[in-house]
């Protein structure tokens, strides 16, 4: 057997993390967690490294590093204990390192992405947010320095399985991502505008962490995805559909111009995709029940509802307008899903938030890095602005009911 993969994880103590580490548990000839990183989180990265010993733990903070490594010296670990943002990037690069994972949420975990496809490193992309922001630039760094890219999303990493070789062919005609419509899919009577946190962050199939959480409650989780899809496989936006399957067995589809669809199937369990990347383009044992067809629920697909879920035709829209659009709007979720968590903006906010953030910045048509960067901090901080003053619903062409303001 040849030796081991030598994994950097992006966010080891999140939902993606830790199911890579469960697949690294079952496969401890295969797979070896070189490098863990996460944000904060102490406690959690104390138990991950006394049962992984990795040769390098990385904490976005300094002091949680700093209690980290007291931690570990006290246990007699032999783990090497960084912090930094610079630190953070530069171990996806590390020459130790063959496969990073990029598990981290948000635009945070850009950098070390980036540095991991500078570095040629295999890439497992759970972090669609900064894939989101570079499309063309992360691609082209992808491509330019020889780096693999594998999706481990669960509809992109069905488009992949589904696709000869994983790549876009002549006589695809759709892309079918399926969106299992979230906690509210099946309630038109709830008033959205006053939905609470808890509500929106139990998902029905899957269990993920909260940012996640509200954008597959708003939809804006599917429309980062048609994104995602477009700068993966290459797709137009026009070829790309989103169909409401509330099952979450159906993980997406392609259909050819002879009229086959592609489908991949199993139950819900991310542990499959990951373990496809992993091992690819082997198969290994994933710890997931098998799906059983006949016990399995009926399959059903219909129409999202777009009215009602106004962020996925934002996202659309984003993508149609190219440039530094999709990382305006990615920002100004960020700031707008943070806020709902805290309660400073109702569910019903976060698209019309969005929407005044995308309204109130000019966009560059051909940014690069630093151009994407500064759109990001300019999308974060309009964002903050229209918070504090409370009009965040005024340039909104959806700013009627109740939920503008809150009480
Ligand atoms: P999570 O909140 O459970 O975990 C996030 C991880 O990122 C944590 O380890 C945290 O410490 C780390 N992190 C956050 N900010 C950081 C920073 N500034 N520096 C370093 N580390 C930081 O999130 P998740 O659900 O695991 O999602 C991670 C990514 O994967 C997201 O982009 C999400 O869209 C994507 N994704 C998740 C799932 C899922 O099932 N959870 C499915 C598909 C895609
Ligand atoms: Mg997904």
């Amino acid at each position: 057997m040849s030796a081991p993969a030598r994994l950097c994880i992006l966010g080891a103590t999140g939902s993606i993390g830790l199911q890579t580490l469960d697949i690294v548990r079952r496969h401890p000839q295969r797979f070896v967690a070189d490098t863990l990183v996460a944000n904060r989180n102490v406690e959690s990265m104390l138990s991950l490294c006394r049962e992984f010993a990795p040769r390098l733990a990385v904490l976005a903070d300094a002091d949680a590093a700093t209690q980290l490594d007291a931690g570990l010296r006290r246990s007699g670990s032999d783990t090497r204990v960084v912090a930094g943002a610079t630190a953070l990037a530069e171990s996806a690069a590390a020459a130790d390192v063959d496969t990073v994972v990029a598990g981290i949420v948000g635009a945070a975990g850009l950098a070390a992405n980036l540095a991991a496809a500078r570095a040629g490193k295999r890439i497992l992309l759970a972090n669609k947010e900064a894939l989101v922001m570079t499309g063309p630039l992360f691609m082209a760094t992808v491509r330019d320095h020889g780096a693999t890219l594998l999706p481990i999303d669960s509809e992109h990493n069905a488009v992949f399985q589904v696709l000869p070789e994983g790549r876009l062919v002549r006589g695809v005609r759709k892309v079918w991502l399926t969106c299992s419509g979230g906690p509210f899919r099946d309630l038109p009577e709830l008033d959205l505008a006053s939905v609470t946190p808890e509500q929106a962050c139990k998902h029905p199939n899957w269990s993920m962490g909260r940012k996640i959480s509200v954008d597959s409650a708003t939809l804006m989780n599917k429309g980062l995805e048609v994104i995602e899809a477009h700068w993966l496989f290459g797709a137009p936006a026009a070829d790309i559909e989103v169909v409401i399957h509330p099952q979450s067995i159906v993980h997406s589809m392609v259909e050819y111009d002879d009229g086959s669809i592609l489908a991949q199937l199993g139950n819900p369990d991310m542990r499959t995709p990951i373990a496809h990347a992993l091992a690819w383009p082997e198969r290994i044992d994933a710890g997931v029940t098998p799906l059983d067809l006949i016990a399995m629920p009926a399959l059903t697909f219909r129409p999202p509802d777009r009215a009602r879920f106004p962020c996925l035709d934002l996202a659309y829209a984003a993508l149609q307008q190219g440039g530094t659009a999709p990382a305006v709007l990615n920002a100004a979720n960020e700031v707008a899903v943070a806020a709902f968590l805290e309660r400073r903006l109702p569910f019903t906010g976060i698209p019309m938030l969005i929407e005044a953030v995308l309204a109130a910045l000019a966009l560059d048509p051909q940014p690069d890095l630093p151009a994407v960067l500064a759109a990001d901090a300019a999308a974060r901080e309009c964002a903050a602005a229209l918070l504090a003053s409370g009009r965040w619903g005024e340039s909104s062409s959806r700013n009627a009911g109740s939920g503008r303001t809150m009480g």
